[in-house]
């Protein structure tokens, strides 16, 4: 474990919450090998506490604090998703929130007593646990205590989105971290709530495609590469949908996969479309999209130079990734593919 440095220098209260930056990124690098890569979609929120709810808590806190609501969530919701990319070595937290502060960190680094739920002791040694439910002590296993305390320690880097940036990065220590929660808080900003794991089949199901389960078959093209992802076949030009709820992270062309789009959903996961014929216009880094929404159009972009095409079938190669705010890995697309299939048939048929 990484242990933070101590100056002894400046107001001791405001250092020691700087200085013990590093823990939380360290008590998860510890935990940091993926477990269930395959892990089953989410289902982020435990029964007994409804999207609304939960929401209505951050709002609160917010209103209390200054912290955006969107912030409190992006945080809670990165946690969720990293207990998703590691449910075996860091279980879900359940409850209202999915934040499970390190215990150095809340207790304070140099604290004795690491459990320690005392106020004033906690203080002293620059912990940062608080009281949020207002029983005067700081209990790590009462949901708003542990709100309150993530609120405080944000509000004490001041309320910019600079200073909420330089405090994300302080508490997990790693650039992909300050990534995946900034773009999660753009997201609940942008969509106002935190129901946002409905999915979409990436195709339309009447129109004219098939795909198998390819995952982990060799490729042609490009040196030894595993198959990343399932291949749906399907007319030049057959449109092709957001799978999800996300922000766009990466477009434009790419030698392997031609004119590609990148989406980050509200789990961490990347999903990946590849060989389009084009893009629906117009679309640009940072738009948030829906599932359904139409992102492009079936292609046989790629193996090659800019606007390569015709090497192979037209067809979407489909990926999905999992993050755990240290590295990325694949994971097989294709029985999340036939689920969201079987589904939209469904509710189609509901209608
Ligand atoms: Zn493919």
């Amino acid at each position: 474990m990484r242990l933070p440095l101590w100056t002894g220098a400046g107001s001791p209260k405001r250092w020691a919450v700087r200085l013990s930056a590093g823990l939380a990124a360290a008590a998860i690098a510890s935990a940091a090998l993926p477990s269930g890569a395959n892990a089953a979609e989410s289902k982020p929120v435990p029964k007994t506490v409804s999207y609304a709810e939960r929401k209505a808590v951050f709002e609160e806190i917010g209103s209390i604090t200054g912290i955006p609501w969107n912030y409190l969530a992006a945080i809670d919701q990165y946690e969720r998703a990293l207990s998703l990319a590691m449910p075996k070595k860091r279980p879900l937290r359940q409850g209202l929130t999915a934040i499970q502060v390190p215990a150095p960190l809340w207790a304070g680094p140099g604290n004795p007593n690491q459990a320690d739920t005392s106020l004033a002791t906690i203080s002293l040694f620059g912990g940062i646990g608080r009281d949020g439910n207002g029983d005067g002590v700081a209990d790590p296993s009462q949901d708003l205590d542990v709100l309150s305390s993530m609120a405080s320690y944000l509000t004490s880097y001041g309320l910019d989105p600079a200073d909420f940036r330089v405090a994300v990065w302080q508490y997990y220590g790693s650039l992909r971290s300050v990534e995946r929660i900034e773009q999660f808080a753009g997201i609940y900003k942008h969509f106002g709530t935190l129901d946002l794991h409905r999915h979409a089949f990436p195709l339309p199901l009447g129109s004219n495609y098939s795909y198998r389960s390819t995952w982990g078959a060799s490729r042609s093209w490009g040196g030894f590469r595993i198959h990343e992802g399932t291949d749906l076949f399907a007319p030049h030009g057959v449109p092709v949908r957001s799978t999800c709820y996300g922000v766009v992270e990466v477009i434009g062309w790419n030698p392997y996969g031609g004119w590609r789009i990148g989406i980050r959903d509200p789990n961490g996961v990347y999903h990946y479309y590849a060989h389009l014929a084009g893009y629906v216009k117009p679309i640009t880094r940072g738009d948030y999209v829906q599932p359904g929404q139409v992102i492009g159009y079936v292609g046989s972009s790629g193996y090659g130079k800019p606007g390569t095409s015709g090497k192979f079938p037209p067809h979407l190669h489909y990926g999905t990734y999992r993050d755990n705010g240290f590295r990325e890995w694949s994971f097989d697309p294709y029985p999340h593919l036939s689920k969201w299939e079987r589904e939209e048939r469904a509710a189609r048929r509901a209608k």
